[in-house]
C-alpha cells in the first residue's frame, strides 16, 4: 500500500510574525516521525494527510511597557494541530529560539501524546520569542498578559488550553486565568479557571501537578526497570536541564534510592565526587537561589562531553530538543535514555541510540504524565472537586500503565523501536475516531 507521503511547504499565515520565520526543520521530522509509524500500521492515507498540517496557526506581534517606560515589541505564536480528540492542550514556552516551526512540532508532539495516553485532549502549543532573564518580573507578568490578551478567543477552557513549559510556571498560569477572567461577562468568569492547567494550587491548580511529569519519568522508568529485572533503588542516572520535569525527576529516583552521578543545565555541567552521588533535594535548593547547577558545593565541574560520558544506568534529558546527536549518542555510557524534554534526540541520534542498544522511552510515552495531571486538574475545575495526593498519582500511574502496556504490545507485534510503536499506537487512536465520524460534510 502506498500513501501520500507528509510533504508540508512553509506557509504565509496572515498576520505571522515574519523575522523568525523558518524553514520547517523539527516540523518536518515530527512528519517523518508520523510517516514512519503510519507505514508500519498501514494507517489510513486520509489521517496521513489531515495530519500533516497543523489546524490553525496563530501569530501575533504586540507591545508590552518596559519598567523603563520604553515600548517592546514582542512575538507569539499558538498553532493547534489536531482536535479530534478533544480541546487543543499544550504548554506555553518563552525562550529566545520559539519560532513558529518550534511551535508547530510541539503542537503535533501534543497530539501525539494526547492520543497515545488515550486523554479527551487534542495537540496545540505556544509560545514567545524572548528571554526571560533579561525581563523584570513585572515585565514579565506584562508580557504575559498582553500575550493572552492578543490570543483573545483563540484559547478558551472547551477549545485550547494552554499549560506551562520551558521557562513559564504556576504563576505565569494564575496570570493567564486571571487575565482571561477579565475578558469574560461577569457572569461567566468562574468558567475561567479551566482555561489553563499547572496553576498553583492556592489558586485551582490539581495537587500532583508540579511534579507530575517527572513523577510520570519515574514511574516509566520504573516499569522498564521492572522489564530489565532490575530496581529503580540499584540504578544511577544522570540529568541535563535541573527545571521543573529534570529536578522533579532527579528529587523523586533519589525518594526511591537511586543516584544521581551528573547534571548540566544552562549554567554548566557538573558530577558527582563519590559513589554516593549528588543530593537531588540539595541540588534543587541550590537551583533555586542561584539560578543554576553550576557551583554546586562538593561537585566536580566538568565539559558538555565529560557530562554526556558519565557512566550511568539512565540518561533523563529534561531540557531542549536536539541534544542527543549522532555525536553526543556515541559518548552516553548508559543503558536507557528517558526523555523528559520534547523532542531532546534527532534522527542522528536515534539511529546512534539504536545501532548501540541503548533503549529509548520516547518523549510522547515518557513525559505524558504532565499532560495526564492536567487532564485532571481540568477535570477538577470543571466538577468543581479536589482530589487528594494518593488519587492523582494512582490515576496517573494507572494511565501510564496502561500507555506502556500497549507500546509494548505494538513493538512486539510490528517488531518496531519504542518511538516507532509509540506513534503507531497513537495513530491508530486517530485513525479510529475518524473511521467512526467521518469528515465534514
Ligand atoms: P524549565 O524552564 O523548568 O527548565 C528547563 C531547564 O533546561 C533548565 O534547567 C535550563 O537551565 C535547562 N536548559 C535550557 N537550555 C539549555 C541548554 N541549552 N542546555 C542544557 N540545559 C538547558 O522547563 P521544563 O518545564 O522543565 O521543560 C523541560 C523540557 O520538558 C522541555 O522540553 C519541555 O517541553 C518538556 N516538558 C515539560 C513539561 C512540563 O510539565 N513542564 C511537560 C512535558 C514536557
Amino acid at each position: 500500500m502506498t500513501h501520500a507521503s507528509c510533504t508540508l511547504e512553509p506557509t504565509r499565515i496572515s498576520g505571522t510574525p515574519t523575522p523568525h520565520e523558518e524553514q520547517p526543520r523539527l516540523f518536518r521530522r515530527v512528519q517523518e516521525q508520523m510517516d514512519r509509524a503510519a507505514d508500519a500500521i498501514a494507517l489510513a492515507p486520509e489521517v496521513r494527510k489531515i495530519l500533516a498540517s497543523p489546524a490553525c496557526e496563530v501569530g501575533v506581534n504586540f507591545p508590552v511597557r518596559m519598567d523603563d517606560g520604553r515600548i517592546e515589541m514582542f512575538s507569539g505564536y499558538r498553532v493547534q494541530h489536531n482536535n479530534v480528540l478533544g480541546p487543543f492542550k499544550g504548554g506555553i514556552r518563552y525562550h529566545p529560539d520559539v519560532s513558529l516551526d518550534e511551535v508547530r512540532a510541539l503542537a503535533a508532539w501534543m497530539t501525539i501524546k494526547c492520543a497515545l495516553v488515550d486523554i479527551p485532549f487534542g495537540g496545540g502549543k505556544g509560545g514567545v520569542q524572548v528571554d526571560p532573564s533579561t525581563l523584570s518580573r513585572r515585565e514579565i507578568e506584562r508580557m504575559t498578559r498582553r500575550f493572552v490578551y492578543a490570543l483573545g478567543a483563540n484559547i478558551g477552557p472547551g477549545y485550547d488550553v494552554p499549560a506551562p513549559d520551558v521557562n513559564t510556571d504556576a504563576r505565569t498560569m494564575a496570570w493567564v486565568v486571571d487575565t482571561y477572567a477579565a475578558s469574560l461577562p461577569p457572569q461567566e468568569r468562574y468558567r475561567a479557571l479551566a482555561v489553563v492547567t499547572g496553576k498553583p494550587v492556592s489558586a485551582g491548580g490539581s495537587v500532583g501537578r508540579e511534579k507530575a511529569t517527572g513523577q510520570g519519568v519515574v514511574d516509566l522508568i520504573e516499569m522498564w526497570a521492572k522489564d530489565h529485572r532490575c530496581k529503580v533503588s540499584d540504578l544511577s542516572y544522570t540529568v541535563q536541564g535541573f527545571g521543573k520535569v529534570g529536578s522533579w525527576a532527579a528529587r523523586i529516583l533519589k525518594d526511591k534510592g537511586a543516584k544521581l552521578f551528573a547534571a548540566q543545565d544552562v549554567t554548566g555541567a557538573i558530577r558527582s565526587s563519590s559513589a554516593e552521588g549528588l543530593d537531588a533535594d540539595a541540588l534543587a535548593e541550590h537551583v533555586k537561589k542561584t539560578g543554576g547547577v553550576a557551583g554546586f558545593p562538593g561537585a566536580q565541574p566538568v565539559s558538555l562531553d565529560e557530562f554526556f560520558g558519565v557512566r550511568a544506568d539512565v540518561f533523563i534529558p529534561a531540557a531542549l530538543e536536539n541534544q542527543v546527536t549522532g555525536r553526543t549518542a556515541r559518548l552516553l555510557n548508559v543503558r536507557l535514555v528517558a526523555e523528559g524534554a520534547n523532542g531532546p534526540t534527532t534522527p542522528d541520534g536515534d539511529a546512534v541510540l539504536r545501532e548501540r542498544g541503548i533503549g529509548v522511552l520516547p518523549d510522547v510515552l515518557c513525559n505524558a504524565g504532565g499532560v495526564i495531571v492536567s487532564y485532571f486538574e481540568w477535570l477538577q475545575n470543571r466538577g468543581g472537586a479536589a482530589w487528594n495526593a494518593a488519587e492523582v498519582d494512582q490515576r496517573l500511574r494507572d494511565i501510564l500503565e496502561r500507555a506502556y502496556a500497549r507500546v509494548k504490545g505494538m513493538v512486539e507485534s510490528k517488531a518496531l523501536d519504542w518511538r516507532t510503536a509509540a506513534y503507531a499506537v497513537a495513530l491508530r487512536r486517530i485513525e479510529e475516531v475518524y473511521a467512526e465520524r467521518g469528515i465534514f460534510p
